[in-house]
């Protein structure tokens, strides 16, 4: 078993909170995304469990083992970052075999695992190449095996695809996905690019502020954000504002039949595929964006609002066209406009 767990985790350096107060579980052989704005505290988090940061409260406990005051090097972990900090004077295989070397594993056996491990992440043919030959993606390639090497308890990945080119991030997070999957690793992931997340992770920890807002798969958070803010980072949410009554929504310029209780001031989010078209809200069009499957509208409501609308990609429609439109009651999530917390 490998899992790591973090309890009521605080980080303070100087007036500057980090990370406040922060509880998560890594579950054997899971991965977990860490997303969030700029300065959120997921590289302190990160840090924290790789031990570089000893925690101002709080606990960090690895298979049940309370390692807070356990240096780096004693851990086990498995590092990959953005600048992938090979060794330029060893070979591809060196790099790898070298974190064996410094646990005595046995020179046959060292070799042995890096050239399984090579070949699983398709560069077996790189083993005897110095890293400054190799690309980016090749580079990462290297670094990710020189990570799993050790077998480490836990694989912490700190925005590990920023520098690739848009394509090359695309193949990666499919093979590391499908990787990590297949060896069981326990795995943490830091990105700022939710997206990348939602594909490469089987749940995700939302922060925002050194806090956790939520914690689930990437369907839930996507699907039921458990707050306004979790609702408007992960993925594109329309923020409208209504009144709430008789389980009714008064947006203004439209009424939205739900099951909700409660009555006052409520905002909604709407993705934009929460818009049906042919619907009774006229909607101008601002500016059109043609995605080949998709077009995503720009378009003003009877309010004011301006929001973001998919439709298909074989509609034509150009700026300044009136769009009949629809919100979906069903698929809106409902918060509460005082605490920001979903209704329901
Ligand atoms: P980014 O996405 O920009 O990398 P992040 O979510 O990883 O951000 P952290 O690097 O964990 O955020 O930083 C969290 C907060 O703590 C920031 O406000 C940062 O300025 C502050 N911070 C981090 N490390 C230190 C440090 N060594 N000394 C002082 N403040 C720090």
């Amino acid at each position: 078993m490998s899992s790591v767990r973090l309890e009521s985790i605080r980080k303070v350096y100087g007036e500057e909170v980090a990370v406040d107060g922060i509880d998560l579980e890594i579950q054997d052989g899971e991965t977990l995304g860490i997303v969030g704005p700029s300065g959120c505290g997921k590289t302190t988090t990160l840090r924290t469990i790789a031990g570089f940061e000893t925690p101002t409260d709080g606990h960090v406990t690895f298979d049940g083992i309370d390692v807070t005051h356990v240096p780096p090097e004693k851990r086990n972990v498995g590092l990959v970052f953005q600048s992938y900090a090979l060794f330029e004077t060893k070979t591809v295989r060196k790099n790898v075999t070298f974190g064996l070397q410094m646990r005595d594993v046995p020179k046959a056996e060292r070799r042995k695992r890096a050239d399984e491990l090579l070949e699983l992440l398709d560069i077996a043919d790189l083993a005897d190449r110095n890293p400054a030959t190799l690309s980016g993606g090749q580079q990462q390639r290297v670094g990710l095996a020189r990570a799993l090497a050790i077998e480490p308890h836990v694989l912490l990945l700190d925005e590990p695809m920023t520098g690739l080119d848009a394509e090359l991030k695309l193949k990666l997070r499919d093979e590391i996905g499908s990787l990590l999957d297949e060896l069981d690793v326990t795995a943490l992931y830091v990105t700022h690019d939710q997206e990348e997340a939602m594909a490469m992770c089987d749940r995700i920890a939302v922060l925002n502020d050194g806090q956790v807002e939520q914690v689930g798969t990437p369907d839930r958070i996507y699907r039921q954000p458990a707050n306004e803010f979790v609702a408007t980072f992960v993925g594109t949410s329309n923020i409208l504002t209504g009144t709430a009554r008789n389980g009714r929504i008064d947006l203004g310029f439209t009424e939205l039949v739900t099951d909700i209780q409660e009555t006052g001031e409520v905002t909604v989010a709407a993705r934009p595929e929460d818009f049906s078209l042919g619907g009774p809200v006229d909607a101008t069009v601002l500016e059109t964006t043609y995605l080949g499957q998709r077009m995503d509208l720009r378009a003003e409501l009877p309010d004011d609002s301006v929001v973001t609308i998919h439709v298909d990609g074989d509609a034509d429609y150009r700026a300044g066209d009136v769009v009949g439109v629809e919100i979906d009651p069903e698929k809106i999530q409902i918060f509460s406009t005082g605490t920001r917390e979903r209704t329901t």
